[in-house]
């Protein structure tokens, strides 16, 4: 059965087979966070469901170059260091590292190249430059600004009328714009800003135009896949289309544009009560990671999903079902294969709750069967499903004891056979007298169809 990836193209507004220009090294482009503060958990949704496509794509072809970029130039970022009384590389130092920490704690892996907007200042500049000259942007009050109506496809991707896209966004009016769709390319900075020297006088870039220079600075005039936030697909994706194909001459900036839905919280207190428990830095301390990157990939990534408690803990007792079959199977020898039904869910526009319905299919299979061979294929089965999604590559004991001590695990897992047993013998003081010597220690029993599951709390 031969793979081919399809994925829903939302500037076609179609499925379309994925097939990219160098079949060995397909690009993409993720627009990344501006770190300013920590990131919010519904920013992980992207790069978590992203990463999963750049190990598939990476996979198929052999290669990859993928870029997430750190946007490190943005007046959010000037607002939080002058209130803090800090120099900007003081806010974008910290945050940026926070936010490699909490995605390597999710699992997701860093991108080939995660460039920042700082480093290519010179770029950006360029590429106003390019668009000043070929009469797509002008000048005025020390500001460069984009002209909408110079770019004969702008809209193409948000497909909305021009007038009504600008009363849904909130357009900033300026007596320099020529129209109120213009937007900004570069500013002018004051002393107490960030600034760098241009033809226009010192100023800085605007958001969009970095991810355009970068983009094109790193993979080229035009890219595969360039994926993002739904949020994000107007004004900042319409405007990184328009920046970069009239900056190349027409040319295609990107052939696939992807957009993840946004997480809601409707039925959560945890937003409303605790302001800061969604941010990924506190969720990372309060649940199992894996949990939380499972709960992430459990509805399709273009759908929105609703963020809860709830969700959060059905995840990690899924996951302690499926790290219980590994644990029953830690005698057999196995090693990881993606089974061609994770590839095929996966080929479906990344349907990942299709792919974890297969995971749990494979693990009952893995539980069901007797035979060594049928075991050792199940255990590598349910390994490489898991290696394909990000999950599963724990040592069960590290899953379920937080500190993979093995010898006191078999401790634990030797007092509850003996209850177990003192149940069957209805022995139930002495069942009841482990349970309690178990609950003592912080570990938690599970009655469950296929036995006595336990973990520590
Ligand atoms: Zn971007």
């Amino acid at each position: 059965m031969p793979m081919s990836l399809h994925l829903y193209n939302s500037l076609t507004r179609r499925v379309e087979a994925f097939q990219p220009l160098d079949p060995a090294r397909p690009t993409m482009y993720v627009c990344g966070p501006t770190v300013y503060n920590y990131v919010h958990i519904g920013n992980a949704r992207g790069p978590v469901v992203f990463g999963v496509l750049a190990d598939l794509l990476r996979r198929r072809h052999g290669g990859l170059a993928y870029a997430r970029n750190i946007t490190d130039i943005d007046d959010k970022i000037n607002a939080a260091a002058r209130e803090q009384g800090v120099p900007i590389s003081a806010i974008t130092d910290r945050f940026a590292a926070a936010y490699r920490e909490d995605m390597a704690a999710l699992g997701v892996a860093p991108p080939d190249i995660e460039p920042e907007a700082t480093a290519h200042v010179a770029e950006i500049i360029a590429m106003v430059e390019r668009l000043i000259e070929r009469g797509h942007a002008y000048e005025a009050e020390g500001h460069v600004l984009f002209a909408v109506g110079s770019f004969d496809g702008y809209g193409k991707l948000a497909r909305r009328d021009l007038r009504e896209m600008l009363a849904g966004a909130r357009v900033e009016v300026a007596p320099y714009k020529r129209d109120p769709g213009d937007f900004v390319l570069w500013k002018p900075s004051t002393p107490d800003l960030p600034g760098w020297e241009s033809p226009w006088g010192v100023g800085r870039p605007g958001w969009h135009i970095e991810c355009s220079a970068m983009a094109a600075a790193h993979l080229g005039e035009t890219i595969d896949i360039h994926a993002g936030g739904v949020d994000l697909q107007f004004p900042h994706h319409e405007n990184e289309i328009a920046q970069s194909e009239c900056a190349h001459g027409g040319r295609t900036f990107a052939r696939f544009w992807l957009h993840n839905g946004m997480l809601t919280f409707g039925g959560a207190k945890m937003s409303k009560s605790v302001g800061n428990i969604e941010k990924v830095h506190d969720l990372v301390r309060e649940h199992p990671p894996e949990a939380l990157r499972y709960a992430l990939l459990s509805a399709h990534y273009r759908q929105p999903l609703d963020w809860s408690d709830a969700l959060i803990e059905q995840s990690r007792r899924t996951l302690d079902r499926l790290y219980g079959t590994l644990r029953d199977l830690s005698g057999v020898d196995a090693t990881p294969v993606i089974p061609a039904s994770i590839e095929t869910a996966l080929d479906d526009d990344l349907n990942t709750p299709q792919a974890l319905a297969e995971l749990a299919r494979i693990a009952g299979e893995a539980r069901r069967t007797g035979d060594d061979e049928a075991r050792a294929r199940a255990k590598g089965e349910l390994l490489g499903a898991g290696l394909a999604l990000g999950l599963l590559q724990q040592d069960p004991a590290q899953w379920f004891g937080g500190g993979g001590d093995d010898g006191d695990d078999a401790r634990v897992q030797a007092l509850v056979d003996e209850r177990a047993a003192a149940k069957k013998a209805r022995d139930f003081a002495r069942a009841d007298a482990i349970r309690d010597q178990l609950a003592a220690e912080g570990v938690l029993l599970e009655d469950t169809p296929a036995g006595v599951r336990w973990r520590r709390g």
